[in-house]
């Protein structure tokens, strides 16, 4: 007999009964200090007042209708995000995956209905992570994604990230596209340099290519600004947006500019669920409490203080961490020692992380972390590096 439950993850025997702010309060009885926010997601902690209300409110009234209605959070919710960004219109869906799904689709739209369905191959990048469906694993183009999934959905070249003549030489009469994570998350918070981000738009503009951006980790104040790729002064044309947007509230949104967004004419695309009414009440919340006034001030301070915490602690113990990666509040610990060891010591010590690619444990605290919490996880670090030089 198998367990009923498919056994593709391999969770801690861990679960939790509660969460509130920065903890959450598992079924051992103890307090854990949340430092994964279920993968840059709990960006607001766990039961934030604003969105529990949201949440609860709109549960009273109308949970589903699908889009063979107007849903009012929907247009809401994207004049919001317009406002906001570049974009200039938004699609809502339910996760990270199909996000990039529509926006690969976007791409393929745009060429074709402007009379170029030879436009349709994407150049993406090596170490990449864009979900788990069938085009968004072709298009991260990682054999530990595809293996045993064949054949692979065509239309994506892969290159280094950082070199962009291997990108003007990917380039061929069928491109239509560049897609890039302005930070490889998964990949092990690789940060890519704001001067290749501007090197990509500047080829693309030459080109005639579309420019979309994977911020579905990155995005909803990360790393201090809404999207990442702020910080490089760039518009993308297409960007893909998840995990934080709904604060934990299953949601996704692909957002562009509007000459890609108007070939997606009606019945181009769809989601029965996608921007169904309790996730637009709780997306709503969680941009209202992002886009108030100096709520990303906050990401930043938080991030300096944690990343200054980090150095001393990297300091210290040379032998067990290597060096801090990273933007905001979207940090990576290249570990010497395996980063499982170092995630599994901090789990004991109850602090939560979510390990990388590139022996990385993932820092991804809630946004709303402040200095007691920064201090409290610096000390068990120092703590669980010491117990490890110590054998
Ligand atoms: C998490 C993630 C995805 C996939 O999101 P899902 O909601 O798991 O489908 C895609 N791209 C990036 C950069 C991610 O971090």
């Amino acid at each position: 007999m198998i367990p009923a439950l498919l056994s593709n993850y391999a969770p801690a025997d861990l679960s939790f009964e509660k969460g509130e702010g920065m903890y959450l309060y598992g079924n051992d009885g103890r307090r854990y200090l949340d430092f994964a926010a279920g993968i840059a997601v709990s960006a607001l902690g766990h039961a934030h007042p604003k969105l529990v209300g949201a949440l609860t409110e709109q549960a009273k009234k109308v949970w589903h209708v699908s889009n063979l209605f107007r849903i009012p959070g929907q247009e809401e919710l994207a004049k919001k995000l317009v406002a906001a960004t570049f974009a200039d219109a938004v699609y809502f869906c339910n996760s990270g995956a199909e996000a990039n799904e529509c926006g690969i689709k976007m791409v393929r739209k745009y060429f074709s209905t402007n009379g170029h369905p030879e436009k349709y191959r994407i150049i993406a990048f090596e170490n990449s992570f864009h979900g788990r469906t069938l085009a968004t694993i072709a298009a991260a183009g990682q054999e530990k994604l595809l293996a045993g999934f064949g054949p692979v959905v065509e239309g994506f070249d892969h290159v280094p990230v950082g070199d962009i003549e291997k990108v003007k030489a990917a380039i061929t009469e069928e491109t239509a596209a560049v897609l890039i994570e302005p930070v490889l998350g998964e990949g092990g918070i690789q940060v890519v340099e704001p001067a290749f981000l501007r090197a990509l738009r500047k080829l693309c503009d030459e080109h005639g290519l579309l420019l979309m951006l994977d911020e579905i980790q990155t995005g909803m104040g990360r790393t201090g600004k809404l999207f990442a790729h702020e910080h490089a002064g760039i518009t993308p044309d297409i960007l893909t947006s998840a995990k934080a947007l709904g604060g934990g509230f299953p949601v996704g949104a692909c957002l562009a500019v509007e000459k890609v967004a108007k070939t997606m004419t009606v019945g181009s695309h769809g989601s029965t669920y996608g921007g169904n009414p309790l996730a637009m009440a709780v997306a709503g919340a969680v941009v209202d409490v992002m886009t108030e006034e100096g709520f990303l001030d906050h990401v930043v301070e938080m991030g300096n203080h944690l990343k200054q915490g980090l150095t001393g602690v990297v300091d210290r113990h040379p032998d067990i961490l290597e060096e801090i990666r990273g933007i905001g509040l979207h940090l990576g610990l290249k570990c010497k020692v395996e980063n499982t060891l170092v995630a599994t010591k901090l789990l004991e010590h109850g602090v939560l992380t979510a390990k990388g690619g590139d022996n990385v444990v993932r820092l991804l605290p809630p946004l709303i972390v402040e200095d007691a919490q920064i201090s409290e996880f610096i000390a068990v670090l120092d703590d669980v590096c010491t117990e490890l030089e110590n054998g």
